[in-house]
């Protein structure tokens, strides 16, 4: 029997948005997962920006996710205290199931950046990358630089350009615009209904 195939997917998801949806659905069905973790981060040392609550991060994801095969979103980042390192989730993981093989699904720009991430060569030992190339307004998608990571460590996931971002949609819903064509509708529903991102 071949191994279980668990794929990790962290963002803030503040919020998850049309493009993290269709990443998660794209490495469903490419890296025929059998299961999809999704975690919302806790406080990322790598982002200065002060999260929405952790609560309305995790409803949104539930929201977003729920349609998506195979995925589970996994609360464990936002219970611990402190920064959030993606190593530790991997240690979790490895160690709750030591046979399962362990993809990090990650989008371009966070891919090229894994190298100043905590104790990325166990990162690297740990879990094989899986690569979206990351779409950005007015710039494409371009290829994700394959000399960042390690040859035999990555896979490509391929998913058509969205140059969506969570920035943005904040940026919009403070300018009391429209953002129900960039984010599944249960969370623009939750957004609204919770003040989100409103200007205070
Ligand atoms: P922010 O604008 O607040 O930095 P974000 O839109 O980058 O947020 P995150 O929650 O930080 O969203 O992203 C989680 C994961 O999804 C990361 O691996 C990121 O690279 C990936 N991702 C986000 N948006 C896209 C996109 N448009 N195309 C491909 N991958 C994406």
């Amino acid at each position: 029997m071949s191994a279980r195939r668990l794929g990790i997917f962290g963002g803030a998801f503040d919020p998850p948005h049309l493009a993290h949806v269709a990443l998660a659905n794209a490495a469903v069905a490419q890296l025929g997962l059998d299961e999809l973790r999704v975690l919302p981060t806790g406080q990322a040392w790598h982002k200065s920006r002060d999260l929405t609550a952790a609560a309305h991060r995790l409803a949104m994801a539930r929201q977003a996710f729920a349609d998506v095969p195979h995925a589970v979103v996994d609360d464990r980042e936002l219970r611990r205290s402190g920064p959030t390192y993606t190593i530790d989730t991997l240690r979790e993981l490895h160690a709750a199931s030591p046979d399962a093989e362990l993809l990090l699904v990650v989008g371009a720009d966070q891919a090229e950046a894994l190298h100043s991430w905590r104790a990325c060569e166990e990162i690297l030992r740990l879990a094989t990358v899986a690569v979206a190339a990351r779409a950005r307004p007015g710039v494409g998608a371009p290829p994700f630089d394959a000399s960042r990571l390690p040859p035999g460590h990555w896979v490509a996931v391929e998913l058509p350009p969205m140059p969506v971002s969570a920035t943005q949609i904040r940026a919009l819903v403070a300018a009391g615009q429209d953002i129900g064509h960039l984010v599944p509708a249960g969370v623009a529903r939750y957004i609204a209904r919770h003040h989100l991102y409103a200007p205070t």
